[in-house]
């Protein structure tokens, strides 16, 4: 069937990958004014300007990089996915620079917004026939009969990420912040989902010795505050995460612990708060995971403040708000969900004005 020499075409699609996104790379560095903090700078590295809206698209372009590199995806392999989310638009994405077919497998409920991407990125999906959890096994099935290859970010994104070189998001940040006031920030602050992300930021600051510490912001429900909270790897909450893209009902094998100096756990109500107060007050339209860094660097920088530490905090706008109208940016979706934002909202309006930090310790809000 093969028209083409399998190692030439190997390198034509590597090359396509590698040229893929040059253009908006490295992502955009912008600062976060907040009124009332003198001496004290936040950055938002803005990853939604990456090609199809989310930070995602680094590592499925590294995953991507790795298979055909290592021979699993070669002409004419189908691309299976088993989620809805921005893995599967980006999936999409690539798979049809390579020519090849893809098929997203998503749970029932897959709100249309995130359908609509993947379709725009030229892929299919299909609903999950079995409860959510079967849906990565009902990928792997397809895969098997069809001959393709799976996407498992959560198995292989973080090696991918390690493995596959050309600048990281670390390299960037790093770069971008020279000449600023503080260079070397005080914190970095991520969410963790696969753990990539925290993973490869926080090997980059102890390869180069940069005095920086590296903050996992967790929503309700996930494995990764009370796992490292108790230095327990197997740790399950058997919960799934509100907020897209971050915490995990189990701690997946990318997260990197060793490597992190702090892990907060953020409440919900706040998330979408701190995303409400980005898109009202900051005209940043972020999604909801975004909100989840912002109220951790929030914690962060009062704790700065209160020890006269000045310098540079750090943090990712992970996706756009695109994807969530239906969702966390529909007043009746949060009241549903039995969130009431109002509070937070209130208390984030109070720290960007006043600095006056923590907010109120309202038991019932804990
Ligand atoms: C996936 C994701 C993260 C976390 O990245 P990982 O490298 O998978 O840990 C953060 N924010 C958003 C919006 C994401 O989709």
């Amino acid at each position: 069937m093969s028209a083409v020499d399998p190692r030439v075409w190997a390198a034509d699609a590597l090359r396509r990958i590698q040229a893929d996104g040059a253009r908006i790379t490295p992502t955009p560095l912008r600062p976060l004014h907040m009124p009332a903090l003198d001496g004290i700078d936040i950055y938002l590295k803005d990853e939604s300007a990456l090609p199809s809206g989310s930070m995602k698209y680094r590592l499925v372009r590294a995953m991507f990089c790795k298979a055909v590199a290592g021979g699993e995806v070669s002409e004419n392999t189908p691309v299976f996915a088993a989620t809805g989310g921005a893995v599967a638009a980006v999936g999409a994405r690539f798979a049809k620079l390579l020519g090849l077919p893809f098929t997203a497998v998503v749970p029932t409920k897959t709100p249309t917004p995130l359908l609509d991407r993947i379709e725009r990125e030229g892929g299919r999906w299909q609903v999950g026939e079995r409860p959510p959890a079967a849906v990565q096994e009902e990928a792997r099935t397809l895969a098997e009969r069809h001959r393709g290859y799976v996407l498992d970010h959560f198995a292989d994104a973080e090696r991918a990420v390690a493995d596959c070189g050309g600048p990281t998001i670390a390299d960037e940040i790093f770069g971008q912040m020279r000449g600023q006031p503080h260079p070397v920030p005080e914190w970095i602050v991520t969410g963790a989902g696969t753990g990539a992300t925290s993973a490869t930021i926080g090997r980059h600051l102890r390869r180069h010795s940069h005095a920086t510490r590296l903050a996992v912001v967790d929503p309700e429900h996930s494995a990764y505050f009370p796992a490292w909270t108790s230095e327990c790897d197997d740790y399950t909450t058997g919960m799934p995460s509100r907020i897209p893209g971050i915490g995990r009902p189990r701690v997946e094998p990318g997260f990197t612990p060793d490597v992190i100096d702090l892990v907060i756990p953020v409440p919900d109500a706040a998330s979408i708060a701190a995303m409400r107060w980005l898109h009202t007050v900051a005209d940043v339209k972020a999604g909801p995971a975004t909100g989840t860094h912002l109220w951790g660097v929030c914690h962060l920088v009062a704790r700065m403040r209160a020890a006269g530490i000045q310098g540079s905090v750090i943090t990712l706008v992970g996706d756009s708000a695109e994807p969530y109208r239906t969702t966390h940016l529909s007043a009746e979706w949060v009241h549903a969900q039995g969130l009431d934002p109002a509070p937070y909202e209130a208390d984030l309006e109070r720290f960007a004005r006043t600095g006056k930090w923590p907010p109120g310790h309202d038991a019932s809000r804990a």
